[in-house]
């Protein structure tokens, strides 16, 4: 499903990822530990093809990254990527329906599909008597799990997490983890975490460490 060989980046003189190899595949949730500027979210950004590495090849859903032009990159991830951030970066503005559905609409699909959707995902995500608050009106853990139902929206392949129990208490957190792997479970859904929690990364399929600009299975 996805497949990355020897990525390389550096900022000006600071080389931050000196030839990283990683894969994950469908129904598998890895993480990623390693300590602080130790090149985990610049990973991250490039695997989700957010950033672009200075040389290697990144390989997701039998297309190579490298050869899209013009606006098939960002077409692709949109379709193809969801994100979750430490700070759900949720738009004040807008309801947590809106949010949840801004994928949907950049991807212009039609009215009846994304109601549909946006009712099955709040639905699984316990959100359903949430869905006309703003992200103020909202608890910690309910942002967070709007911010999971819209990387869920277009029904990725792959979701990135950086950090994503990082500012929730230990029981949002929890909470979190488990929806983690129930989504896992039940759609097959693919993961890749940056995390410092112990038990999410405990609760994971593979463990890789960050290490000296390298992955490193542990
Ligand atoms: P943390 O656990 O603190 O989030 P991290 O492992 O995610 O750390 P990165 O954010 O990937 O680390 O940063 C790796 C290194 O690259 C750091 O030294 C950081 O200062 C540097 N860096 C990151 N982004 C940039 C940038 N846009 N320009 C210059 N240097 C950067
Ligand atoms: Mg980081």
């Amino acid at each position: 499903m996805l497949t990355a060989k020897n990525i390389y980046k550096s900022y000006d003189d600071l080389q931050v990822l000196s030839g990283v190899d990683f894969s994950v595949n469908a129904a598998k949730l890895s993480a990623i530990v390693g300590p602080s500027g130790a090149g985990k979210s610049t990973l991250l950004h490039i695997l989700g093809t957010l950033d672009q590495s200075d040389s290697g090849t990144l390989i997701i859903n039998n297309k190579n990254i490298g050869d899209f032009r013009g606006d098939e990159l960002a077409n692709f991830r949109n379709n193809t990527i969801g994100f979750i951030f430490q700070f759900h970066n949720l738009l004040p503005e807008f309801t947590a329906e809106e949010n949840i559905c801004i994928p949907a609409y950049i991807a212009k699909k039609n009215k009846r599909e994304i109601g549909k959707r946006v009712e099955e995902l709040l639905k699984v995500l316990g959100l359903s008597n949430r869905a006309s608050h703003k992200p103020a009106q909202l608890s910690g853990g309910e942002q967070q799990r709007v911010a999971v139902a819209r990387a869920l929206m277009n029904d990725p392949a792959i979701v990135f997490a950086d950090e994503p129990s990082g500012n929730l208490d230990s029981k949002n957190a929890d909470e979190l983890h488990h929806l983690f792997l129930n989504l896992r479970d039940e759609l097959g859904q693919a993961f890749v975490i940056v995390t410092h929690n112990q038990e999410l990364s405990a609760m994971a399929d593979e463990r890789h460490e960050m290490k000296d600009g390298k992955l490193i299975k542990l």
